[in-house]
């Protein structure tokens, strides 16, 4: 079996957080209305993509509803609509939607993380709980060497990936996390910033579709020079 997969597997079977594991089972269990004759995945949702990615995008954990229903990174909420929406129209997926894992979609080119792989109560994972998953991103960004542009969504992001290049000894100086940055690091992929697309940002033109497009068309343009 391929390093990847084997990371995957390892993933969906961590068991180093007990709050955040008792959560997700928890949830699978009691379910929401809407999805009460589904049965939810509830583990730790591993990464989703293409293993020869050049652009490599984090997110912050999986939705109680979404991911950590259907089992795979953005699948089944609104921020995964807005997310393969746009990677489709940038050329990233074959379909604008994800449903669940036997849905057909496919990545070509791009990669999908979070920083934290277990949903948490409130979609806030403790700094403890994101430190015990910084191991799973290390691996993970380790093992995708096309990597060319990596692409945070949201601070917390942001912060994690920051701290992988900081145990690289890379030099960061003092990087702000702001919409639309874009920084080089000596070594390490283009870094680019977005707003998440939660509905509490894209509810609130926080994140507009012009906003989030115009990042994904930045992001195309550095992966294809790199
Ligand atoms: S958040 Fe990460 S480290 Fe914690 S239990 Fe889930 S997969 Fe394991």
């Amino acid at each position: 079996m391929k390093k990847l997969d084997l990371l995957h597997e390892e993933m969906a079977a961590c068991e180093r957080c007990p709050r955040l594991r008792a959560y997700c089972a928890g949830v699978a269990r009691e379910k929401v209305r809407r999805y009460r004759d589904q049965a939810y995945w509830g583990r730790p949702v591993p990464g989703f993509g293409d293993p020869a990615a050049r652009l490599f995008i984090l997110g912050l954990a999986p939705g109680a509803h979404g991911a950590n229903r259907t089992g795979r990174m953005f699948t089944g909420d609104d921020s995964g609509n807005w997310l393969y929406g746009v990677l489709h129209q940038f050329g990233y997926a074959n379909q604008p939607v994800a449903t669940g894992r036997d849905d057909g979609l496919v990545l070509t080119g791009a990669y999908i993380a979070n920083a934290g792989r277990c949903a948490p109560p409130g979609n806030k994972p403790t700094p403890a709980e994101l430190d015990a998953c910084q191991p799973f991103l290390e691996a993970e960004l380790a093992l995708l060497t096309g990597v060319r542009v990596v692409l945070m969504l949201g601070r917390i992001a942001f912060d994690r990936y920051l701290k992988v290049l900081k145990g690289r000894g890379v030099n960061l100086g003092r990087p702000t996390f702001v919409h639309g940055a874009e920084y080089r690091f000596d070594g390490a992929p283009v870094l680019l910033c977005s707003y998440h697309p939660s509905r509490q940002n894209t509810n609130t033109g926080v994140l507009t579709r012009a906003m989030w497009e115009s990042v994904f068309a930045r992001a195309r343009a550095l992966a294809e020079q790199g």
